[in-house]
């Protein structure tokens, strides 16, 4: 398991041969080294831009200032007045930067919610233009929009429409030195739940995320956003399936650091595996093949003797079963659909049926890019994780008015058992094949997925975020 060119071209003697090939080198993503802090951004100049002063562009500045970052509009550029009228309000304090004063930005957020037509859109080329060849390794790039059909007309919505077309080009531009470029769209009235997205966003914790759209749509009832606090999972219970290796185990190991008690789920034959992997981070063993019938009930018994109900749930457990539909047999497709889909939605309405869900709870289901670009010799596959994000999408409305928030993460290729077993030169274009041209590591996806089931992401519901290093494949 492993990548090992990614090893070698980063050794010196590697180094040397790549640029002596003339061969991309593939750059050292900079992840993150411990749970999220409150001054995540100290020392850090973020560029803020703005087609025009607002709510949103206002949350924006309160929330880098927030983080501790250094705040800098720029002297040359669009958007000047929107982020000074911003801070202003907020009291923030903002300095001029000069695009060739040879002090770069790590951070770069333009607001483009008050773009109303396409003559608008030239403020983001006014930006990011000048910048984009001094952009240090590993930055980040946020642009703000609106969320579909959150417009008044035809000309702002088709202007608010280029956006994922624009934001999915320059992350494909700016990955070769590990910079991250994403879109987040939000809707009028959900602009206090910007923080925790940006909170991602800028930060080491979403190094393998790039390219992506996320909806912030506001937060299910009773649900607020909140300001920060250090380990906000505390006092949480969160169950995971799948948790005795891989994805799974990287997933419990995160929801822990930020102080969630663990309940680790896999098939009865693992638990030894999961029994180390839930040692380390003081996580309970359940023992428990999903597609059981009445595994939902099982799981709310375990959570009560914990202490109460389910506050997270990870649909993390998943199997592949590739076969050419043609040579199929039936057992595989119904292996697959059960493991990967029909277990998650018996879990969740026995759940739903018995109060087993804590008020406010978090769902987190695990879908795949192969669900949204379909893979031969993967139908059986390819339809649960496509099954996935509908479900989610499907649910969050109902779910909303409980109080319950649903979401998915759709890994792209990561290093994992499962993706070892995929033959040499398939392995390696899937891997290169991305704007970051390497495979992402298990716990990129449970960086996601601790984002997903954390209060930094209170106002998503139903969305689904690819964590791919913006892989081709499906792209
Ligand atoms: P993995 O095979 O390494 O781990 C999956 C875990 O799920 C195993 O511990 C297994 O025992 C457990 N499991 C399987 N069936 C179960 C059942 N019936 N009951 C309880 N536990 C069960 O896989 P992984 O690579 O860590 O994948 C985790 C998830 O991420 C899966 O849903 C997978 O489809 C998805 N995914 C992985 C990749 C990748 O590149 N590895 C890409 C896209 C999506």
């Amino acid at each position: 398991m492993g990548d090992k060119i990614l090893e070698f071209v980063h050794s010196s003697k590697g180094k040397m041969l790549f640029q002596a090939l003339g061969l991309p080198v593939p750059p050292q993503l900079k992840r993150a080294k411990g749970a999220y802090e409150d001054k995540s951004l100290s020392g850090v100049n973020a560029l803020v831009g703005a087609s025009e002063p607002g709510k949103s562009v206002e949350a924006v500045v309160k929330a880098l200032d927030a983080m501790g970052a250094s705040l800098r509009v720029s002297a040359d550029l669009a958007g000047l007045e929107g982020v000074k009228a911003a801070a202003a309000k907020a009291k923030v304090e903002v300095s001029l930067s000069q695009a060739d004063n040879g002090v770069p930005e790590g951070a770069y957020v333009f607001d483009v919610t008050g773009a109303k037509s396409a003559a608008d859109l030239r403020a983001l080329y006014d930006f990011f233009h000048p910048r984009l060849r001094k952009v240090p390794a590993n930055s980040r790039i946020v642009v703000i929009s609106r969320v579909k059909g959150d417009t008044k007309s035809v000309e702002q919505e088709t202007a608010q429409a280029a956006l994922p077309g624009f934001i999915r080009s320059l992350a494909k531009e700016s990955g070769g030195n590990g910079t991250t470029a994403n879109l987040i769209q939000v809707k009028t009235g959900a602009e206090g739940a910007i923080e925790g997205a940006l909170r991602f966003f800028l930060s080491p914790h979403s190094a393998f995320v790039t390219g992506q759209v996320l909806p912030v749509v506001g937060a299910p009832k009773g649900v607020k956003a909140a300001a920060f606090s250090a380990k906000p999972l505390t006092g949480k219970i969160a169950v995971v399936t799948g948790a005795a290796r891989g994805i799974g185990a990287s997933i419990a190991e995160v929801l822990a650091r930020e102080g969630a008690t663990v309940i680790g789920v896999d098939r009865p034959a693992d638990e030894s595996t999961l029994g180390a992997t839930m040692a380390n981070i003081g996580g309970v063993v359940c023992p428990l093949d999903i597609t059981e019938a009445d595994a939902g009930k099982k799981l709310a018994a375990v959570a009560k003797e914990k202490g109460g109900a389910i506050d997270i749930i990870v649909h993390n457990a998943g199997i592949t079963r590739d076969k050419m539909l043609r040579n199929m047999k039936p057992h595989l497709w119904d292996m697959v659909l059960d493991v990967n889909l029909g277990s998650i939605v018996r879990c969740n309405e026995q759940l739903l049926a018995i109060d087993g869900f804590a008020p406010n709870a978090r769902i987190v289901c695990i879908s795949s890019i192969g669900g949204i670009a379909g893979n031969a010799g993967q139908t059986n596959y390819a339809a649960t994780k496509s099954a996935v994000i509908g479900y989610v999408d499907a649910m969050a409305h109902e779910l909303a008015g409980k109080g319950i928030a649903i979401n998915a993460i759709a890994p792209g290729f990561i290093e994992t058992q499962m993706t070892a077993a995929i033959p040499v030169v398939t392995r390696e274009v899937a891997r290169r094949l991305s704007s970051l041209s390497q495979g992402g590591l298990p716990v990129d996806i449970a960086e996601a997925v601790t984002f997903m089931a954390s209060p930094l992401a209170a106002g998503v519901n139903g969305a689904t975020l690819r964590v791919c290093g913006q892989n081709l494949v499906g792209a």
